[in-house]
């Protein structure tokens, strides 16, 4: 089977919308990107990658990194980890803090900000370089050395990072917090500015798809039983209080960021990334919802 044909139906089917949406304009280094730029990758596991578009330039991977700062976490401390996280999906927007007061600093999930958070802070207890940690880590899964942290966007975030800084104070007065804030807070908005491609995308997460193994390397990234849990994790909470609507319309496991990428997981089958910057209400890209809307229509993939 040869997906080219049915990654340049989706593009034309989007091509009305493209440029649609508004891009992150609270990180400056990302207000100032074209929203006119549209790259789409799919990577399957008999196939291999087909692409269109803008699917080799790099862009900001922001909360896609989510999944992978938790799968080391989850690798980590196993079913404890659950002890510091919920696994419900929070129904607020991504940077909320109106559930932490009354859930006792426990955030609802590990896609959430402050679920990310407090993932962050079980890398920087585990490791020296926590933010060193995450990039080696997704630098192994794509193969690529050339993988990094876009520092200036980093630090543009740091700078501006009152909500997510809040946060982790307020955790931390819940002793749901073991290191300092600025350490924790540094290392998230370090995760977030890795930049990566669509084609890299998929190929980083194309263990979600394998059961756990990375088909490339053929190396065990998570197990089976923990790859299920990830996969469930994405498709109720990977697109924050918009989880519900991509059920719906696109009905695959998926993380996006403000960035404008999303990840989307076809277990046994695929992964898929689509990068189109500009951003609808509840910070997931429009045109990159769309396209794998358009994708589980074309394909038959909805996991429902
Ligand atoms: N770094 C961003 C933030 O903390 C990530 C948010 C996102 O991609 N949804 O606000």
């Amino acid at each position: 089977m040869d997906y080219t044909d049915t990654l340049r139906e989706i593009a034309s089917h989007v091509q009305p919308y493209i440029g649609s949406g508004e891009v992150a304009s609270y990180i400056p280094p990302l207000a100032k990107i074209d929203p006119r730029q549209f790259g789409m990758a799919l990577y399957t596991l008999d196939e291999g990658l087909f692409v269109i578009g803008d699917a080799y330039k790099r862009f900001s991977i922001q909360s896609i990194s989510k999944v992978f700062a938790f799968a080391m976490a989850f690798n980590l401390l196993g079913d404890d980890i659950w002890s510091r996280l919920d696994r419900e999906p929070s129904g607020t927007p991504f940077n909320s803090l109106v559930q932490l007061e009354v859930e006792y600093g426990k955030p609802r999930n590990p896609f959430i900000n402050a679920g990310a958070l407090v993932v962050a802070d079980i890398l920087v207890s585990h490791f020296a370089q926590p933010s060193l940690a995450v990039l080696q880590y997704l630098r192994r899964l794509v193969a690529d050395d050339s993988v990094d942290i876009d520092l200036e966007l980093a630090k543009a975030e740091q700078h501006l990072a009152h909500r997510n800084i809040a946060m982790a104070h307020f955790m931390k007065s819940f002793g749901n917090l073991q290191n300092g804030v600025d350490e924790v807070v540094d290392a998230y908005c370090n995760q977030c500015a890795i930049a990566l491609s669509c084609a890299e995308v998929v190929m980083a997460g194309a263990f979600l798809a394998n059961s756990g193994t990375c088909p490339i390397r053929s190396t065990v990234v998570t197990s089976r039983r923990q790859t299920r849990r990830i996969n469930a994790l994405m498709a109720t909470c990977g697109t924050y209080d918009a989880a519900g609507d991509v059920a719906y319309r696109v009905g695959l496991p998926a993380k996006s960021g403000v960035g404008g990428g999303i990840l989307a997981v076809v277990p046994g089958k695929a992964t898929a990334c689509v990068w189109a910057p500009g951003l609808d209400e509840s910070g997931n890209s429009l045109v990159g919802t769309m396209a794998l809307e358009r994708l589980t229509e074309i394909t038959g993939w909805s996991i429902f």
